[in-house]
């Protein structure tokens, strides 16, 4: 669409192109209008000076338009031809135009002087140049063609220059009388500046609207292409929110086609008495799974919500650190695991909801817990270094493998040997707290080595009092 427009070298280009044209015209024109005259006075023209300035005319169209097509065509650059710039052409532009009113002002003279009212024409390049150029030449050509021709009545009235009679048009000594040069003069200049005035007026204000035009133009291209943009990335967020509803919908189904499973084995009777509390007690557990998954999934969409009300406040993190830690401590002694909280003592507050922070530290020590092993240990640590506040929790359990470790965060992705150890699990723990970490402008990322134990850390910038 852009194409469509201009460069001020194609525009400028254009017009000579349309000047060497219109000096074609005029040397016909002439031609016609000699022609015309020599019929209705016949044996008064001066042929010889006559022709000799319309060929004198066609020359110099004719090497502008050599040169302009050798300007036009130019060799690619680094060939020896230089670069065409817009003031080169403007050059030519104008020099194309004063030969036309030169010209003029020859055929006038050769056409009866002041006994002609071809003068007229003039007004022609007043308004071409006032069309083409900027507003001050408009008004530069009106004085350019006033200027001219007052000399050449000037110069045949005193005699300088002959004065060519058109025997039996007007009066043969009118040249001579004072009226008749002042008011043809007059009448000349004002109508060349009041020509120059109107017409450069109304192609500035076209002038104007044309650049409005382009303007608006290209802007609607750039809202267009901000659009497509747009467009694509909600249809690719629609994709994702389809392929997430379809991975939700199978995660969902699972409990509960094992619970119905487990309640036809009872009502069908294939179950005997004494296992019926063990089938009773797993299709409860397959319940118990399902409520995570559904608490972790509102979690997760309070979350995504967007403009979700997040109360933020001054957060203290060892201090939720310390409570979390006290919940989750019976739960790792009982298996038998090591457990300890070190908290560095000059620890500032974030800023952030509560129940975010209680949701990170709780999330990432009780995998901590789930995936290490009896005689393990859990140490969790707070400090602040110079990046911000750093939390870590380390283990000495499962690890996770090189291929599984940057798949981890991803929503419901657990790893094979995290299913092996512990049959429950959502998979949306981490997501959770990857989500809540960058929510607050911080970064999580974990160290691991498969047996051995895994490393989570993360950075959060210190809060200012909210
Ligand atoms: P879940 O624990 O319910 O499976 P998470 O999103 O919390 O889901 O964790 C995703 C996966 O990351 C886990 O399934 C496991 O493979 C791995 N993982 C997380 N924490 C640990 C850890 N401390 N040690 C080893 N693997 C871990």
């Amino acid at each position: 669409m852009a194409e469509a427009f201009y460069t001020p070298e194609e525009e400028l280009r254009e017009r000579i192109d349309w000047l060497i044209r219109l000096g074609w015209l005029t040397v016909l024109g002439a031609l016609f209008i000699v022609l015309v005259v020599s019929v209705l006075l016949p044996g008064v023209l001066a042929w010889p000076s006559l022709l000799g300035a319309i060929v004198g005319l066609s020359l110099s169209n004719l090497v502008v338009f050599f040169y302009f097509r050798h300007l036009h065509f130019p060799l690619p650059l680094g060939e020896g031809r230089v670069r065409v710039s817009q003031r080169h052409y403007l050059g030519l532009a104008h020099a194309l135009l004063v030969l036309n009113t030169l010209f003029l002002t020859a055929l006038l003279h050769f056409l009866g002087g002041l006994e002609t009212p071809l003068f007229i024409f003039y007004l022609i390049y007043v308004v071409i140049a006032s069309t083409l150029f900027p507003r001050s030449s408009s008004f530069a050509y009106a004085g350019l063609v006033s200027g001219l021709y007052l000399v050449l009545l000037l110069l045949e009235w005193f005699r300088v220059i002959p004065h060519y009679n058109l025997t039996g048009f007007r009066s043969p000594l009118r040249f001579q009388q004072p009226v008749h040069v002042f008011v043809t003069s007059i009448t000349l200049i004002i109508a060349a500046f009041a020509t120059a005035y109107f017409v450069s007026r109304i192609v500035s204000r076209l002038r104007a609207r044309e650049r409005e035009l382009m303007e608006a133009n290209l802007s609607c291209e750039m809202r267009g292409e901000e659009l497509t943009e747009l467009n694509k990335r909600l249809r690719e967020m629609d994709k994702a929110r389809t392929q997430f509803i379809r991975v939700v919908t199978h995660e969902l189904r699972a409990p509960v086609a094992a619970i119905q499973s487990y309640l036809k084995l009872i009502l069908e009777g294939y179950v005997p008495p004494e296992k019926e509390r063990e089938i009773i007690r797993r299709a409860e557990q397959r319940a118990l799974d399902q409520l995570a998954l559904i608490g972790d999934l509102l979690y997760m969409a309070r979350l995504e919500e967007p403009g979700a009300e997040a109360k933020v406040e001054s957060v203290d993190l060892a201090q939720v650190l310390r409570e979390v830690g006290d919940l989750l401590r019976g739960q790792a002694e009982e298996k038998g695991l090591t457990f300890r909280v070190e908290i560095a003592p000059d620890v500032p507050p974030v800023n952030a909801d509560l129940e975010h922070i209680k949701q990170l530290w709780m999330n990432l020590i009780s995998n901590a817990i789930k995936y290490t092993m009896a005689g393990g240990s859990v140490v969790v640590s707070l400090s602040r270094n110079a990046r911000g506040i750093m939390g870590t929790v380390q283990d000495t359990g499962i690890g996770i493998s090189p291929e599984d470790l940057p798949r981890i965060f991803e929503q419901f992705y657990r790893a094979e040997n995290a299913k092996a150890l512990e049959q429950h699990g959502t998979g949306l723990g981490l997501s959770i707290v990857k989500r809540i970490v960058e929510t607050y402008g911080g970064r999580i990322w974990v160290e691991s080595e498969p047996g051995k134990g895994s490393t989570f850390t993360f950075l959060l910038p210190a809060g200012t009092s909210v």
